[in-house]
């Protein structure tokens, strides 16, 4: 028999040496099920989906960029929380994504388990897919709860991850232009 995720929580306050009968703990397995449906609901959904066709012609070939996009995503080895700041930018090539798309791609990748440099990079690949542009470029820059509340317990450190495909890659002087317009140039 398989237990249900509440069932599952239950057990684990019970590992944790918790009464799960006792009154500020009842509704807690059923609670916590819900959270981390809502946390990882990033697996229900696909890039296709999110975008949803919302794709448009346009002659720009200059870089778009979607700046400081919240992000809280969950690490996968201890389901912990880590949050921060995603900024995308990509060069299109006859073809731009809807305002918003960009900030849910980001959502349905940060809505899973992860670690920072596997997210930076699905959020590139994803992009690149979509749009077809003529470079991608992805920087993330996080905090994460497992180094700040256990383990080396370092308060104040940020991680930062990038990708860079295509133009980004290739000319440093677009990925300057990119660094230098998201406020992480000297
Ligand atoms: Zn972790």
């Amino acid at each position: 028999m398989t237990l249900s995720l509440p069932q599952h929580y239950r057990e684990i306050l019970k590992g944790l040496g918790e009464d799960p009968e006792r009154e500020g703990l009842l509704d807690t397995p059923q609670r916590a099920a819900k959270a981390m449906q809502y946390l990882c609901h990033g697996y229900s959904q696909s890039v296709d989906e999110v975008v949803n066709g919302a794709l448009f012609a346009s002659d720009n070939d200059e870089m778009v960029i979607v700046a400081d996009i919240e992000l809280y995503s969950l690490c996968e080895h201890h389901l912990l929380p880590f949050i921060g700041k995603a900024h995308v930018a990509y060069i299109p090539t006859g073809k731009v994504l809807g305002l918003s798309k960009i900030a849910r791609i980001v959502d349905m990748f940060a809505r899973r388990l992860q670690i920072q440099e596997n997210l930076t990079r699905e959020i590139a690949d994803a992009v690149q897919r979509v749009t077809q542009a003529a470079g991608v470029a992805v920087v993330i820059e996080a905090r994460h709860m497992c180094m700040m509340m256990r383990g080396v317990e370092k308060q104040n450190s940020t991680m930062h991850t990038s990708v860079m495909l295509g133009a980004f890659r290739d000319s440093s002087t677009t990925r300057q232009e990119f660094l230098q317009l998201i406020g992480r140039s000297k």
